[in-house]
């Protein structure tokens, strides 16, 4: 057992954050000897339950859920802040020619260790990411994060039309690839398989068919793909698809929407398709700063949260302009309240840090497994220095509530926050 004494950051289940001034973080393994919270709560108030337990004093710091990227691309890593016209011109112009770099295991695995340890650094312990067409790219990220000892979905990207020699796959033996690694990987130690359409435009028809086979004959292993991010897109999308009812509605019809299916953007949805992903359990990976960068649109959270859609927060490098979630919780602020295009909104600090960790982790359908502090949960935390600069001390001293504090972190926070990085109980 580990215990840890800290100011603690927990959620309860309707999402409402629990904090302790003066907390108790216990860590130990549980009956199948996974490395779980066994106690979180006030110091005062459980300390005497474990007498002679030794008491790491880390007062002054912040102890929170590690972060959960619902959507980030690891070999588009070195693709960060590639100048394009938009979104179809950035993936001819920078994120083809890079992604077939990716059939060579040894390039594949020299990158996935430099993004763990980008993730790692910014505190985010769970991520959902591409790789690429590349069976060996899968490969070399499943054993990257295998050796780390992190909670890890990936999978092969299925992409048969519509992307040039180096990227594009043959469909029959894309799906055959997309069994073997499902086969290789799923539910290994902590890692899961996520069949992976890079979105509908690059896939055949017979090769999304395939996909929703799998889906449907691998009921617990993760879809991921695009949708409706930019308006280009969505009418490409209509030209390809004419017979689906929406973009959204092409995924639906070949069985890819359901629970444990993540979409980025969700940007170009009406309600009908928000009903749908309610309906389905489908969950939303919302990217604010690639959505901002590239100048895709905003994301609607009050038509969301109206539909009842699951959803939360992504990074989407190389799209995405930072590993950092302080920058990706900035900039979904920033979403909320753009007000021309929608409905705006201030989200709560509160709401903010519950999409970027015990959110997500829901809308992952790993609700109570990561993402959280609760008994229960797999020992995954931050341990966060809320006076990492001089301007953060002097804002966080003033703080007179939580959310002042939380908001704080997320306005003025990178990086410098992020004091150490705890996975299944071990230190990254
Ligand atoms: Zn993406």
């Amino acid at each position: 057992m580990k215990a840890y004494r800290a100011a603690l950051l927990r959620f309860d289940d309707n999402g409402q954050p629990l904090y302790d001034a003066d907390g108790l973080l216990v860590t130990g393994p549980d009956a199948r000897g996974r490395q779980v919270v066994l106690a979180a709560g006030d110091h005062g108030g459980l300390v005497g339950r474990y007498p002679g337990l030794a008491v790491e004093d880390l007062r002054g710091h912040l102890i929170a859920p590690g972060f959960v990227d619902l959507h980030v691309h690891y070999p588009q890593t070195d693709v960060i802040g590639a100048p394009a016209d938009g979104l179809l011109p950035w993936l001819e112009h920078y994120t083809f020619p890079h992604e077939s770099r990716f059939s060579d295991p040894a390039y594949a695995r020299s990158v996935a260790e430099f993004f763990f340890d980008e993730l790692q650094r910014h505190g985010v312990t769970t991520a959902l990411t591409f790789a690429t067409s590349h069976p060996a790219s899968v490969d070399a990220a499943f054993g990257a994060a295998q050796a780390r000892g992190l909670r890890f979905i990936t999978g092969k990207c299925l992409q048969d039309r519509h992307c040039p020699d180096g990227v594009r796959d043959q469909t029959e033996q894309s799906l055959i690839d997309t069994e073997a690694l499902i086969r290789r990987w799923h539910g290994v130690d902590r890692l899961g398989y996520a069949i992976t359409p890079r979105f509908a435009p690059t896939s055949t028809d017979a090769q999304l068919r395939g996909a929703g086979e799998l889906a449907a004959r691998y009921p617990d292993v993760w879809i991921q793909s695009h949708v409706a991010e930019n308006q280009d897109e969505v009418r490409w999308a209509a030209e390809l698809f004419p017979r689906s009812r929406s973009y959204l509605g092409v995924y639906d019809d070949f069985g890819l929407l359901r629970q444990r299916a993540i979409y980025a953007h969700c940007i170009w949805l009406d309600e009908e398709d928000r009903a749908l992903m309610a309906r389905t359990g489908t969950a939303a990976a919302i990217s604010p700063t690639s959505n901002l960068f590239l100048g895709s649109g905003f994301f609607d959270h009050a038509a969301a949260d109206a539909a009842g859609m699951r959803y939360g927060l992504a990074s989407d490098v190389g799209g995405g302009t930072s590993f950092s979630p302080f920058h990706t919780m900035l900039a979904a602020y920033y979403v909320g309240r753009e007000g021309q295009t929608k409905a705006g909104l201030s989200l709560t600090p509160g709401q903010l840090w519950w999409q970027h960790t015990t959110g997500a982790a829901a809308a992952l359908g790993l609700g109570g497994v990561v993402g959280n502090l609760q008994p229960g949960c797999e020992a995954d935390f931050v341990v966060l220095d809320p006076k990492a600069t001089p301007l953060l001390a002097r804002k966080t001293e003033q703080a007179g509530n939580l959310d002042e504090l939380l908001f704080a972190l997320i306005v003025l926070g990178d990086d410098r926050v992020v004091r150490r990085t705890v996975l299944a109980g071990a230190q990254a």
